[in-house]
């Protein structure tokens, strides 16, 4: 019997047939697109430009036998200059049967930019897509993770099902793309304790913390989260990048973790898009954000309105 998802009481869903929750891998194939945005200066750094290759040139190989051992279809989200510069890789992504989603053109940086400029970003991003792998995404993840506000009504202008880079949810929903517009897209939410990121993600220069973590914290706490979601009834989403999560102890862990994944009684393992359709198709509920609207730099003295919540949370 389907059940619903009670830990996340503002996004009930229930999973097909006899599902009792969700679970998605995902991997942004980021390469050297994202240090390239960061600093394109970047790119005279040899052995930094070999740290991002490795992803796409050793790890999305090893990762794709993992994921074809396990039997198991996952999402990659896919910059247009990572397909541009590894076509093969990504053809052989989508003829394993995956799902090949957006993840902006060189990764660009988004706080802060117009909508005119983000849309440049997107349409750059589908022709790389296109003409690589012949593939029109229904999925889109923002670099960074960082969602503008007219975001969703690009995506929807462009007929994107989904998107997978907000934070404020346990289970996939769907979302109004702006205020007093039908429209609308699913969102399903990702959190930064199931970023491979946070746990392994070090070069000088480019993160601060130093901070490496064993494989085996890393498997313990994704594989806590995913139960957690199990037992409630949600969705476990996890985020891994390949040109970190594909060295040897990690893809190890992270088949491990993909084995314990299959374990949980019930837990639909399938691509975000499959998780998008079923929600699109099942979830009336259509959730508007609400926009806190507070002076832009307020000074010394400055008279502070309350916070104005612009919309309701639901509509
Ligand atoms: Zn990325």
């Amino acid at each position: 019997m389907n059940q619903t998802a009670f830990a996340d009481s503002l996004h009930p869903v229930t999973w097909p047939g006899d599902y009792r929750a969700a679970a998605s891998f995902t991997f942004d194939v980021d390469a050297e697109s994202c240090t390239i945005a960061h600093d394109p200066s970047s790119t005279r750094r040899m052995s930094l430009m070999s740290h991002q290759s490795y992803g796409p040139r050793i790890a999305v190989p090893r990762l794709l036998q993992i994921l074809q051992r396990q039997d198991i279809k996952a999402t990659f989200f896919i910059p247009g200059f990572t397909a541009e510069s590894y076509p093969d890789v990504v053809r052989r992504i989508a003829d394993d049967g995956h799902e090949i989603a957006h993840h902006g053109y060189l990764h660009e940086p988004m706080q802060g930019i117009d909508a005119a400029t983000e849309a440049s970003y997107l349409d750059r991003g589908l022709e790389a897509l296109a003409s690589v792998a012949g593939v029109r995404p229904v999925g889109y993840r923002a670099p960074w993770w960082e969602l503008n506000w007219q975001s969703p009504a690009l995506l929807a202008d462009r007929g994107f099902l989904y998107d997978s880079s907000l934070l404020d949810g346990d289970a996939p929903y769907r979302m109004a793309v702006a205020e007093g517009d039908p429209r609308d897209i699913v969102e399903i939410p990702v959190d930064w304790a199931l970023d491979d990121w946070e746990q392994y993600g070090f070069y000088p220069g480019v993160t601060g913390s130093g901070v490496i973590e064993s494989p085996a914290k890393a498997l313990e706490m994704w594989t806590l989260e995913a139960q957690a979601h199990h037992s409630q009834g949600s969705c476990f989403v996890l985020t891994n990048h390949p040109f970190i999560s594909g060295r040897p102890s990690r893809a190890v862990a992270l088949e491990q973790l993909i084995e314990r994944v299959k374990g949980l009684d019930g837990m639909w393992i399938t691509t975000l898009a499959e998780i998008a359709q079923h929600t699109k198709d099942t979830v009336q509920d259509i959730h508007t954000h609400a926009r806190i609207d507070v002076p832009l730099f307020p000074g010394a003295g400055a008279s502070f309105r309350p916070a104005r919540v612009l919309s309701g949370l639901s509509r």
